[in-house]
């Protein structure tokens, strides 16, 4: 499997004159994992079709590797672009065997051949070749769509949605095998999610969209720790955001001051993690809610009228209505000014 890029370039995308998508440019490097992390309706999926061939844009391009795909006087169509996809319902033929299922996408001479095999081993299911779908689990079936689209050894594998349909437990053990064989592979992927931590864990990079645009592009840490605006840090994880006045390389907030990733002045709200909190044993601030999770717990601390959530290792136990103080011990904060909030 030889790795391609992806590029979108300037794709604008309407259903029935309501835009759905908005100057999209998308740039995927040869081997990336790039997630597509919004919420319902902001046009992933679309977005997604559109790189597959299954949609056309109004505008726009889409490139993979060196050939234009999509674009004015180019269309090349889906069949042909060697690109894999997973579906959020997997879309297995049910009247199929798992070998057969696998072999679809794969020219005729080669369906009962290695490439099956070898597609199935690199799933986890050798040797299940005969089985029918319906007698397999739903995390085995998910493993035999992957199968399927890896089989044929697409340049770029795109999923929407892959784990959806599996429960809690079994979606994080599945997402972390396919995890582990799309870095083994060197598949270029590009996938659709509204789950913040599967974007996190999955995602080399991360495309947050909202309402038709790409509102951020960058690694998890990038837009976990440098949100480029209010929504997307709550988007992304749990957040404090907590009105203060910035003066220089600190704001003054209630639980004192604390340093700012870059210099601001004036009013505004500053961002903080939980984890970026810290209580102390004993002080003025009640703690009104407490989840405890074994590993760390999140904590509700009224203070001064305003309540923060913070996430303290499950040391020590805190209780509801215990009272403590509370500090800044995380790295510098990031500080949205009023008028771009
Ligand atoms: P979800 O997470 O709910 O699947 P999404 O972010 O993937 O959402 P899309 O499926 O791309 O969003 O849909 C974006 C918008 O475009 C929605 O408002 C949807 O109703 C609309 N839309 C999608 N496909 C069509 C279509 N074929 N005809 C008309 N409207 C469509």
């Amino acid at each position: 499997m030889t790795a391609r890029g992806v590029k979108v370039s300037g794709v604008d995308k309407a259903f029935d004159e309501v835009p759905v998508l908005t100057g999209i440019d998308l740039d995927v490097a040869p081997g990336q994992s790039v997630a597509l992390l919004g919420p319902s309706g902001c046009g992933k999926t679309t977005l997604l079709r559109i790189i597959a061939g299954l949609e056309r844009p109004d505008l726009g391009t889409v490139a993979i590797g060196d050939t234009v795909m999509t674009g004015p006087g180019s269309w090349v169509p889906p069949e042909r672009r060697n690109v894999g996809m997973v579906f959020q319902d997997w879309a297995l033929f049910p009247h199929l065997s798992v070998g057969r299922n696998v072999g679809y996408g794969l020219p005729r001479a080669e369906r009962g051949g290695p490439r099956v095999t070898e597609a199935l081993d690199m799933v986890g299911l050798a040797g299940l070749e005969d089985r029918m779908p319906d007698t397999l689990s739903g995390g085995q079936q998910q493993r035999v769509a992957l199968a399927r689209a890896i089989a044929p050894r697409p340049s770029v594998l795109l999923l929407d949605e892959p784990f959806s349909n599996l429960d809690t437990s079994l979606r994080v053990e599945v997402r972390a095998e396919v995890h582990r064989l799309l870095v083994e592979l060197g598949i270029t992927s590009v996938f659709v999610t509204h789950d913040q931590e599967e974007a996190f864990v999955l995602g080399d990079q991360v495309a947050v969209m909202n309402g038709g645009r790409i509102e951020q592009v960058g690694s998890p840490y990038t837009i976990y720790r440098e949100p480029v605006s209010p929504w997307i840090a709550s988007f992304v994880g749990d957040v404090n955001l907590v009105p203060a006045i910035a003066s220089g390389s600190t704001a003054v907030i209630s639980v004192g001051e604390i340093p700012l990733d870059s210099a601001a002045d004036g009013p505004g709200m500053v961002l903080i993690r939980p984890e970026d909190l810290e209580v102390g044993a004993t002080g003025p601030h009640e703690v009104t809610f407490v989840e405890f999770y074994g590993h760390d717990m999140m904590l509700t601390v009224a203070v001064d009228g305003t309540e923060l959530q913070v996430r303290t290792a499950a040391s020590r136990n805190v209780v509801r209505g215990e009272h403590v103080s509370v500090m800044h011990r995380g790295a510098p904060a990031r500080f949205f000014a009023d008028a771009a909030s």
